[in-house]
């Protein structure tokens, strides 16, 4: 199979591969294996009407073929018939050949045709009527030179031919010049039919008048009807004198010129008879002698009843002998071979169909497997392409994901590293007032242990020892502001995420003591104690930032508020940072978390990194910082942080 482009063939399964395409609008999904298209209408219409003409011709031919053995065959029999019963119409003339003749050895005949008187007619009359018995034979006369009837067999009948003149009769004529006499007629008298045989009786070498044997061959007919045997006899004039079917008699076998027919109606040979033509509806001469003829038959079949006709002359006579040998059963024979030939056609053209189709299907499967085999190549080529392309990227992605891996380490390096800046950047911002927080005590420390020492000169132990509990609170005090300071520049461990709000603030709180400045602090603290998912030194870092950017925005007002409240969700936790600062404008409030975006001028140490870390802190540990500008004015930081799940804080 072939053009894998057109076909009507689809195989059980259609994958829309590339391998597969479909070639015009509406035209049915081909295949690679598909065949060629055919009219199918077309050739499903032929086929029947081609199977039929050819049945049709091939049972003809069977018939013809049955037909031309069957007469071949029947001639080779039929003409041993023909030639067994020509022999027998031969054998039945041939026994009266002879009788003429010996009418000569009959002295008293012969006197008779020289000196003829009515004694010697009388004699002749009475020796042949009993020679006429003797020989079977229907009449026996003698005709003088002229032609006369001198004594005859039947001289005492009715029908006597004596004193007749038959010098017109052709066998006379025959005779009388010395020819042996044939001929067949009706006789002119009564009109009897027969066969007469004549010779002319020589005396002493000269003919002195002719004998006579007037022979009926009706035995021959009733044989032949007795056999069942279907033959006619003809004459020389082609006329049938001897037939087995009585309605064949006196026609002539072939048509008679007007001439002809004027001339034997004038010789009275047949008597009266019409001579008509013989009755057939068809003639097919097959050679000589042979010949095939349908005579009309009424009773059996429309189309007549078809004979082969064999002839043969019979010896001693210029008769014919026509033998009719019925074709009806090789005619029957011939139709059931015909038919049979058609039908066993028929079959075997049915078994070629039913083998061709056959053969087409399994070509049409071979075609389907290979190509299904083609597109399973293809596609596991295709697969294999694919799965080398994949491979390859998943060694990129891998490589992309090392890559993105270390990255993100160094990232969170340096996100480290800025957190751990940012802090140190909040502890220089505070360096000045932790200074300044440190320098207080020790120069107390100072005044106090000089005055101790001249106490204890004095000896006024009693001062000297308040005075020392006091040294020893202010050592405890800066020893304090150290712990948190370092606790605070310590590294922090994301992995350990947990930590105390209560603890957070009040370290963040601590550690912001020395930037809250002069004046009044209000602190509300709304806000229970809570376990969140965050490393505690982060949540500190987040809040000192908080509440460092609400000092500073506080700084120089009279009155400063710094709100601290709590609100637990579900599973968060919502701490509010409000101040009544200088608050939030807009062009600020989108900024916000931008790194390094700062108000704050040199002086204050702003780097504008607080929100970025803290927000990033918020959001590394799952949670959230986020501001807004509360109606009754200042800032306000939310920061939302995952709860941790076994602790569920009471609500301030
Ligand atoms: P820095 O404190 O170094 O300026 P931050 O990131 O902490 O950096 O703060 C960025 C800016 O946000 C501040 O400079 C300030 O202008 C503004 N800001 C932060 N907190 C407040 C607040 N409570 N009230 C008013 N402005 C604030």
């Amino acid at each position: 199979m072939t053009d894998p482009a057109a076909s009507p063939y689809r195989p059980a399964i259609a994958p829309p591969s590339p391998l597969w395409r479909r070639p015009t609008y509406g035209a049915p999904w081909v295949g690679p294996f598909s065949p060629p298209p055919r009219p199918r209408v077309v050739r499903s219409l032929l086929l029947p009407v081609l199977m039929l003409a050819m049945m049709a011709l091939i049972g003809y031919a069977g018939f013809r073929i049955s037909e031309h053995t069957g007469i071949a065959a029947l001639r080779e029999s039929g003409a041993r018939q023909m030639a067994l019963h020509a022999r027998g119409v031969e054998s039945e003339i041939g026994k009266f050949t002879l009788l003429p003749r010996l009418l000569e050895m009959e002295p008293k005949v012969m006197s008779l045709l020289e000196t003829p008187s009515p004694r010697l007619r009388r004699e002749v009359n009475l020796y042949l009527d009993g020679f006429n018995d003797r020989s079977g034979s229907r009449v026996v006369y003698v005709i003088d030179p002229s032609g006369r009837v001198q004594a005859s067999s039947n001289w005492d009948d009715f029908d006597s031919y004596v004193d007749e003149d038959l010098s017109f009769r052709a066998y006379f004529q025959d005779a009388i010049v010395g020819k042996p006499g044939r001929f067949y007629g009706i006789g002119s008298t009564i009109g009897e039919s027969g066969y007469y045989l004549a010779h002319g009786l020589k005396n002493q070498g000269r003919i002195v008048g002719a004998g006579v044997v007037k022979v009926r061959l009706e035995s021959v007919e009733q044989r032949w009807r007795d056999a069942g045997l279907q033959a006619f006899v003809s004459d020389e004039n082609q006329i049938i004198i001897l037939a087995s079917d009585p309605a064949h008699k006196l026609r002539a076998v072939t048509p008679l010129s007007p001439q002809k027919r004027e001339k034997l109606a004038l010789s009275l040979q047949y008597h009266w008879w019409a001579l008509t033509d013989l009755k057939t509806l068809r003639r097919e001469p097959l050679g000589p002698g042979e010949e095939l003829i349908t005579f009309p038959s009424e009773r059996r079949a429309p189309g007549g009843v078809r004979y082969l006709a064999l002839s043969q002359p019979l010896a001693d006579t210029p008769w014919r002998f026509t033998l009719l040998l019925p074709l009806e059963e090789i005619r029957r024979n011939a139709t059931s071979h015909g038919a049979l030939a058609a039908v066993l056609f028929a079959f075997v053209s049915f078994l070629l169909i039913a083998w061709n189709e056959r053969r087409k299907v399994i070509a049409t499967r071979l075609a389907a497997r290979e190509a299904l085999q083609r597109a399973n190549n293809a596609l596991e080529r295709r697969i294999a392409e694919r799965t080398a392309d994949l491979r390859a990227s998943n060694a990129r992605l891998k490589a992309e994901i090392r890559e993105r891996e270390h990255t993100e380490l160094t990232l969170r390096r340096t996100q480290d590293d800025l957190i751990q800046a940012g802090k140190l950047a909040v502890i220089g911002q505070m360096a000045t007032s932790i200074a300044h927080e440190l320098n207080q005590p020790l120069a107390a420390l100072r005044t106090l242990s000089g005055n101790t020492v001249r106490f204890l000169e004095r000896g006024k132990l009693d001062v000297a020892s308040a005075n020392l509990g006091t040294i020893n609170q202010l050592v405890d005090r800066m020893g304090k502001i150290t712990a948190s300071l370092r606790s605070f520049a310590r590294r922090s461990d994301p992995s350990d995420s947990r930590a105390s709000l209560t603890q957070a603030v009040d370290a963040a709180l601590f550690l912001v003591e020395p930037r809250k400045g002069k004046g009044p602090l209000t602190l509300i603290r709304e806000f229970a104690d809570c376990q969140l998912a965050i490393d505690q030194t982060r949540l500190e870092q987040i809040l000192v930032n908080l509440f460092s950017n609400a000092l500073d925005a506080m700084q120089g007002q009279q009155e400063r508020v710094l709100a601290l409240r709590g609100e637990a969700g579900d599973s968060h936790y919502e701490f509010h940072v409000r101040d009544n600062g200088r608050g939030l404008p807009p062009d600020t409030m989108p900024r916000l978390f931008e790194p390094f975006f700062t108000t704050k001028p040199a002086a204050q140490g702003g780097l504008g990194l607080g929100l970025t870390i803290s927000a990033s802190l918020a959001a590394d540990a799952g949670g959230s910082l986020t501001a807004r500008q509360p109606d009754g004015g200042g800032a306000e930081f939310v920061l939302a942080l995952p709860l941790l799940p076994t602790e569920t804080p009471p609500h301030d």
